[in-house]
This record gives structure tokens, sequence and C-alpha cells, in this order.
């Protein structure tokens, strides 16, 4: 099979004729041939979807894009199945993951931003002579840079409200991951949207993704990725004036005092350090433990880590499945060695398992528990974005508080007490955009989602998308 780009509502090669391999990294075998795209595939579809953000598009009012975005809901959820299987073929999640997870949430995006869109407040600032309102018009053509590990999940985040507010897209994936942006690209098409409302353009990142920036018809930038490319990214888009949101990397504490409910503390940090191979921004993966419980949290993770079963991503008892490829596992592996070089103690995993063929050839890595490591060193604080999690204790809570602060990065926190006071006032000193209190990724879609530091400038999400997606415009009106 080759993926095309889709650009102006049907597929199209990239224009010089190349294409690339998209393996399953499970298997090491080819899913697809992709198309390589350059500056002129770009260039189309910023001018695919620039004519039809001033042709019939524009016409659409607000209920009819809400109505459409409800379609393509339906749509996604009649294929939740097929869409599950195809994004963990692609990514390596497992297929049970996919389809609870990343499938659902995909549904959730389109219809929380149809709800949202229909629903709402522009405020009006009233003088005694004159009234001011503020409206929001579109932006114009969006540019979506999304990474591997949420494939499907963070391009609809992105693209839901683009689309509510009256924009026009084009979507360039991760070149690990492209499969599902190509099925949405054909829904939202079948769910009648018109061409060149929604494009995507597959390829590299320094080629398609770097052109796409640079394009002087794009005028905002939605980046989901890593920090060094989102700082390519913000110093490209920056000399343009263009709106830019940028998601970027984070390093998260977990934090567990020892009045919490311990059972439920170290269950809740080992699905958040390990979820998804622990390749989500949001996972917690420094746990920082007050040392009267230390020990039983550091035996209870090791428990935990150990009792996960790294298997073939489509077999429904899998819950760890493969990395999203072997040069990420040498990347996270060469962690596992650093942390060892490192004075760390590696309690559990770390290891390649075995696994009869075809999966012998995946990128498979037991989740890891390491101990015994400074908490300024290179491995407690780069970001692995892989089954790695080191523990630290601590004695005090301003001690806590320093360690959980002292990364480069501020995306999220956990944090895990009974004391209600101790709870606010800790979350509340926390240099991160987000905080769970005995609890982790319970995710409201009003809410806004985004870091601080390094990991990432703007939020997004609820209200917040939809100023984004959006220019607020000012009109005061005389009274006399
Ligand atoms: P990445 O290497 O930064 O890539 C992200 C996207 O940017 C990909 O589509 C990539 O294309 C593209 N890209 C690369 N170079 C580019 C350039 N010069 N101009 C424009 N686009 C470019 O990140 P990743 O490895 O895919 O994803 C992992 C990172 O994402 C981690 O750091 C993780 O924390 C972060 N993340 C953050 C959030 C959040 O909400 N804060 C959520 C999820 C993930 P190619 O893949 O083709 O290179």
């Amino acid at each position: 099979m080759t993926l095309h780009n889709f650009i102006g509502g049907a597929p199209a090669p990239a224009a010089s004729g190349q294409t690339f391999d998209n393996p399953n990294p499970a298997t090491g075998q080819r899913l697809a041939k992709v198309a390589r795209s350059g500056p002129a595939d770009v260039d189309a579809a910023a001018q695919a979807a620039r004519r039809a953000f001033e042709g019939p598009w524009r016409g659409w009012s607000a209920n009819q894009r809400a109505d459409l975005l409800d379609r393509i809901a339906d749509a996604i959820e009649a294929r939740l199945d097929e869409l599950a299987a195809l994004e963990s073929a692609d990514q390596g999640k497992p297929v049970s993951l996919a389809a609870t997870v990343d499938i659902p949430r995909a549904v959730a995006n389109f219809r929380f931003f149809a709800g949202a869109a229909r629903h709402q407040q522009l405020p009006s600032h009233p003088m005694a002579q004159a009234l001011n309102y503020t409206a929001r018009r579109p932006v114009g053509v969006f540019g979506l840079i999304t990474p591997w590990n949420l494939p499907l999940y963070l391009l609809t985040w992105k693209t839901a409200p683009a689309l509510a507010m009256g924009n026009t897209v084009v979507a360039k994936p991760s070149e690990l991951t492209p499969m599902t942006a190509g099925a949405l690209a054909e829904i939202i098409h079948g769910c009648g949207a018109p061409e060149g409302v929604f494009n995507v353009v597959h390829g590299f990142g320094a080629e398609a993704g770097q052109a796409l920036v640079a394009h002087p018809g794009v005028k905002g930038i939605s980046f989901t990725g890593g920090t060094v490319t989102g700082q390519r990214v913000a110093a490209t888009a920056a000399p343009m004036f263009k709106k830019l949101s940028l998601e970027l990397g984070g390093k998260n504490a977990t934090v567990i005092f020892a009045d919490a409910d311990l059972d439920r503390a170290i269950a809740t940090a080992g699905a958040a350090a390990f979820r998804n191979q622990g390749e989500i921004c949001l996972c917690g993966s420094r746990i920082l433990v007050e040392r009267p419980v230390y020990d039983r949290v550091l035996m209870g993770l090791t428990e935990y880590a150990s009792s996960l079963t790294v298997g073939p991503p489509d077999h429904p008892d899998t819950t760890i499945g493969s990395l999203v490829s072997l040069d990420h596992r040498a990347k996270v592996e060469g962690y596992v060695a650093l942390a060892r070089e490192e004075g760390g103690t590696v309690h559990c995993g770390g290891t390649r398992p075995a696994l009869p063929a075809p999966y012998d050839q995946g990128a498979f890595l037991s989740p890891a528990v390491v101990s015994g490591l400074p908490i300024s060193c290179r491995t407690a604080t780069e970001e692995i974005f892989g089954p790695v999690v080191t523990v630290h204790p601590f004695d005090t809570e301003a001690e806590a508080l320093e360690m959980a602060n002292g990364v480069r990065y501020g995306l999220s926190a956990s944090v895990w007490t009974n004391n209600l006071r101790r709870g606010h006032r800790f979350s509340e000193a926390l240099d991160v955009g987000m905080v769970w209190v005995n609890t982790w990724m319970l995710r409201d879609l009003r809410v806004p989602f985004g870091g601080v530091k390094d990991s990432g400038v703007g939020r997004e999400g609820g209200d917040w998308s939809l100023e984004f997606y959006s220019e607020n415009k000012n009109i005061c009106i005389h009274l006399g």
C-alpha cells in the first residue's frame, strides 16, 4: 500500500514521486510506502486550504461546522476497531489501549468541540455611551504538526477546534506514525467537508514540517513534539508573527507523601510511568517518595512493573507493546546504561524480552525501575520518553518541592497526600502547567492544557483552544 498526501479533497503523490517505508515497529514489516513531501507539496496543500478558506467553507455557519464535527465523531466511532488496529500496528501500542483511549478520545475531541463551538459565550463591555463586544473570526490556514506517541488523539485535539472556528488545515503527522492521519482525511472529506478544508502532507520534519512552518500562507502553527524541535519551529514562525502554540517535552514528578493511600498511589504511579510504554508527555518518570514509605513504594513499583505483560501489541492481554522504533529503543537502552554508570540500581526491566517471530524483530523493552541516583543526574533530569522510571527519597516538603521543580521542564505533576492543605499548598508551588492530586491523567476537555518553562508556550483545551484558533476582535458601537 502507498499512503499518499491528501490535498484539495483527493489523494496526491509527492511531487517528487518519492516515498519512504513505514514499518510496523513490533515486527519490522512494512505497513506502507508513504509520500515523502517537500516544499512543493506543502505549497499545493496550503493553496488548497486557502482556496477553501476563501471559498465555500467561509459560508458555513458555526452550527453547520459543529454538525460536521459531530458527523466526523460518529464516523470515527463507527470505525473504532479498525482505527485502533491501525494505530496499534503503526505505533506499537497495545490495541486494547488504542481501542479504549486513543480512538475514543479522537471521537470525544470532535464531539466536545462541536458542543463548545455551539455554546461559546463571548464577552461584552458596556460603556455609558457605547457597547463593546468581542467577535471571534477564523485565522486562516493552520499548520498542525503532531508527534508519534498519540497520533490520532493529538491530531484530532487540534483539528476539531481549528475547524470549529472556521479555519482550514494542513496537517503534518510524524513520519513514524502517518497511518491514521490518512484515514482521518478520508473520514473528514467523506462527512461532507468542502475540498481543501483538511489536507495532509506526509514526510520528514526537516523537509515537510519545516516547509509548513515557513510557508507565508500558513497563518498559525500548533506544534506538539520535542523541546529542541519546538525551538526551531518558534525561530521560523516568530518573524512572520504567526499564531503559535507549542506543547513540548516533560520530565514530570510523581510526589508521594507518607500519609497517602499507598496502594492507590503505587498502582497509579506505576501506570503513570509505563502507560503507552512510557511514551506519553504526561508520564511521571521521576517518583519522589517521603522516606518513611520509600522502601514500600520502591518494592511496590518494582512488583507493578514486573507484573506488566510485554508482548505483541495486537494481543488482548498485552499491557506494554513495542516502542515506536528500533532507534528509539536504542536511545532508551542508552539511558538504562547511563543510569548504571551514574550509580543507579536497576531493580527490574530495561531488557529485551524473548518473543517469537516476527515480534523478535520488534522494538520491545521491559519496564525498568531505577533507584539510587542523585536527583540532578542526567537520567533523572532528561526526558527519556520510554519505560524507565527513577525513584528518589525525600525528607521534607520543601525538599520535595525543590526536587520536583529542579528540571528545565514544567509540564505536569501528580501529588499523593491525604492532607488537603498540603495538597493545595504543594500544587500551587509547583512550576508546572497541570497538577493532579491523588490521581493522574484524569482529563476534562474544558480545562487548560499546556506547560511552563521548556515544556511549552500557550494553552489549548476548552475555551483556550477556541481562542487560539481564532482572532478576537473588539467592536465598539456608539449608542448616541
Ligand atoms: P519531534 O521529533 O519534535 O517531532 C514532532 C513533530 O515535528 C513530528 O511531526 C516531526 O516530524 C516534526 N518536525 C521535526 N522537525 C521539524 C521541523 N524542523 N519543523 C517542523 N516540524 C518538524 O517529537 P517526537 O519525537 O515526534 O515526539 C516526542 C516528543 O513530543 C516528546 O518530547 C514529548 O514529550 C512531546 N510531546 C509533548 C506533548 C505535550 O502535549 N506537551 C504531547 C505529546 C508529545 P518527523 O516525525 O517526521 O521528524
